[in-house]
């Protein structure tokens, strides 16, 4: 492939910081990622993602792009005891939308829509042990991104400093390409406008909804319907006599809950 530049910088290594530096690693000679958190060596939660502790579900086209950029993904995350349902048999699905229950006889006529139910912290450990794995690919963590580098007439982004979280160090990574990737609270605005280029315009929409997430214990021999539905998924979107949308999915031995709700 075209080789682009020498090195790129990926602020933020989480899903998307990951995914970014996996396609960068392609044009670049190499990519830095600089993360703010300790990374968990295991598929565990950390700090910088708080909703990682909240249900997920990945949608088949994120996973077909997973896959693609690092054949053998789904079969791994399978490996791992992640369910997905291979969007066909709708025995095994239970979807209420507006009131409305979807059959759970047949099969999709169409083509199939698979639905995967990793845990996010599962999902975000997969994905960096492999980019981690390219040898083209260095990620930084416990560093604090403190600010962007520009030519002297700002004409362009040059690179980002970053502060080391143990030793209080500082450093200055040049790039050819920065990446933003630090989600929500990014303070990249706030470094785009000291350098004097304004903030980006912001659209925001007020959902008033609360999200609610609860991790529920099966017991093996639980022959519940609902517990049994929890093995795939069980969304259900609001309808007039029952307002609160309610989704449930699993993995063997259990099931996480979540609902969302008009804050009161
Ligand atoms: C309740 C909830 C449920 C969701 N459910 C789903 C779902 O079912 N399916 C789905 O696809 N998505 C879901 N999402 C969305 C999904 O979690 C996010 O879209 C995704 O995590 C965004 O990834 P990201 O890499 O852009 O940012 P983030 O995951 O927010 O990561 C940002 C990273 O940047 C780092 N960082 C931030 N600032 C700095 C700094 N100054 N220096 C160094 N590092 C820094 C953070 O530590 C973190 O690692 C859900 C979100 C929420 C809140």
């Amino acid at each position: 492939m075209a080789e682009l530049g020498e090195h790129a910088v990926v602020l933020g290594a989480s899903v998307g910081g990951l995914l970014a530096a996996r396609v960068l690693a392609d044009f670049y000679r190499s990519v830095t990622v600089i993360e703010r958190d300790v990374l968990p060596t295991d598929p565990t939660n950390r700090r910088g993602v708080p909703q990682g502790r909240m249900f997920h579900v990945l949608q088949a086209r994120g996973a077909e792009i997973m896959e693609e950029l690092l054949p053998g993904f789904r079969e791994e995350l399978a490996a791992a005891g992640v369910a997905t349902w291979d969007g066909v048999d709708f025995s095994k699905i239970w979807v209420s939308i507006g009131g409305h229950r979807l059959v759970r006889v047949g099969e999709s006529p169409g083509s199939p829509m698979s639905i995967t139910f990793p845990s996010r912290p599962l999902l975000e450990w997969n994905l960096r042990r492999r980019v981690r794995a390219l040898p083209n690919v260095t990620v930084l963590e416990e560093h604090d991104i403190e600010g962007l580098t520009v030519t002297p007439d700002r004409g362009r982004v040059t690179g980002a400093h970053a502060i080391d979280r143990r030793t209080g160090d500082q450093m200055t990574l040049t790039a050819d390409l920065v990446f933003e990737s630090t989600g929500r609270g990014s303070r990249t605005p706030a470094f785009l406008q000291e350098l004097g280029y304004g903030r980006p315009p912001e659209d925001e929409l007020m959902i008033h909804l609360a999200y609610a997430c609860q991790m529920l214990r099966i017991r093996a021999d639980h022959r519940h319907p609902p517990a049994k539905r929890c093995a795939r998924r069980s969304p259900s979107t609001p309808a007039p006599t029952r307002p609160p949308p309610f989704g449930a999915a699993g993995r063997p031995g259990m099931c996480c809950a979540r609902s969302c709700s008009p804050p009161s």
